[in-house]
């Protein structure tokens, strides 16, 4: 069964067998050497002055970030599941917070940040996502954390890039967090949380906040490659072997390569009568609307052993999402197209001619 769920995502056999040497102590010098390999090779991949990794799932990070970032009011985004996490985060832990609210199809504008900056002063943190994997929707977190810092340079911008790091290159000049997960570009198993920081984020996380998300105990161990509580080991010893598969061929040949698997996905759905369901769609995954998803994605797994995401919420049931994120062999995405196509045609909506696989080989070689 070909695993195409926008996480988690599959493991590269390289990286299942460097996961499967003998458990090591995490207090030792020998585990230090590879945490301080990891945690220098993801200074490098988030592009950013500081970073953690912490024993949690993606959410963990965003909690931590929550805790210790805002302090007096949080602006949160939501376009789907998870910037509606990060105002159930807010509520969670007490935070005062103002959300601004979208269809998930529909990315959030620099002007309404600025508008909700206008009308709430006493904002000091920003929480969008940089992916919104609930409709695969990318905001312009670049021009939005531009603007919020020409506003006020101490609003802290935290970008969720859960389903963007390891996909895109992203331009950090004004973000203060940069959260991402193991289990979605970083093809590790689901477990292991990383957040990147600004110079001034670590500044504001001062003694820090929380006891076992406290940023600023968890940076002062790190920066002396050991962690406040037991390390996820086995994960950081799956993330180095990460960074050795993607250094393989580079990260902008990963990116490049995403992206190219994204737009010839896009145009093989679109020449078989699909349309993109996002008005901007991220390169981490394609996101179809439409009514028959349901019976679609049942046939693929019946069918042609394929498995892909459905919708949430209001969208159960008539959304599907194809992964591009991580190091998929092509020939993977081109049969998933195709299978689309041939359960367009079981469903009696469109005789097979080969179009979807043609317009992939088309779009991504030629
Ligand atoms: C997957 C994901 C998360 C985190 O989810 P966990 O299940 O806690 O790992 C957060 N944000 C985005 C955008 C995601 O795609």
């Amino acid at each position: 069964m070909l695993l195409f769920t926008p996480g988690p995502t599959p493991v590269p056999e390289s990286v299942r067998l460097a996961m499967a040497t003998p458990t090591l102590h995490h207090r030792t010098p020998e585990f230090e050497a590879i945490f301080k390999e990891a945690r220098e090779r993801l200074l490098k991949l988030l592009g950013m002055d500081e970073c953690v990794m912490i024993a949690s799932s993606g959410t963990g990070a965003m909690q931590a970030c929550m805790l210790n970032l805002c302090k007096s009011k949080a602006l949160t985004v939501n376009a789907g599941k998870f910037g509606e996490r990060f105002g159930k985060l807010a509520d969670a832990m007490d935070k005062k917070k103002v959300e601004l609210s979208y269809e998930w199809n529909t990315p959030c504008s620099v002007a309404d940040v600025e508008n909700a900056l206008e009308k709430h002063p006493d904002v000091d943190a920003l929480f969008i996502q940089v992916c919104e994997s609930a409709g695969g929707l990318r905001h312009p977190v670049e021009a939005i954390a531009k603007k919020v810092k020409e506003i006020n340079p101490d609003i802290m911008v935290v970008a969720d890039g859960i389903t963007a790091v390891g996909v895109e290159p992203i331009d950090v000049s004004h973000i203060d967090a940069l959260i991402t997960g193991s289990q979605k570009a970083l093809m590790l198993p689901p477990g292991l949380a990383m957040i990147g920081f600004s110079s001034a984020a670590v500044e504001k996380i001062g003694a820090g906040e929380d006891y076992y998300f406290n940023l600023a105990s968890e940076i002062k161990k790190q920066q002396k490659n050991t962690t406040a509580y037991t390390a996820a080991t086995t994960l950081i010893i799956g993330l180095n072997a990460i960074f050795d598969a993607i250094d393989e061929e580079g990260v902008d040949a990963l990116y490049a390569n995403t992206k190219a698997r994204a737009s010839a996905t896009q145009a093989a759905l679109e020449a078989i009568g699909f349309s993109m369901y996002p008005q901007t769609p991220a390169p981490s995954m394609s996101t179809v609307f439409d009514e028959d998803a349901e019976a679609i994605r049942k046939l693929l797994k019946t069918n042609y052993g394929v498995n892909i995401a459905g919708g949430q919420d209001h969208l159960k049931g008539k959304l599907f999402r194809i992964n591009q994120m991580g190091l998929i062999p092509v020939y993977e995405s081109a049969w998933v197209v195709n299978a689309i196509e041939l359960a367009l045609d079981e469903l009696g909506k469109r005789d097979f001619d080969g179009t979807a696989n043609r317009i992939f080989n088309e779009v991504y070689y030629k």
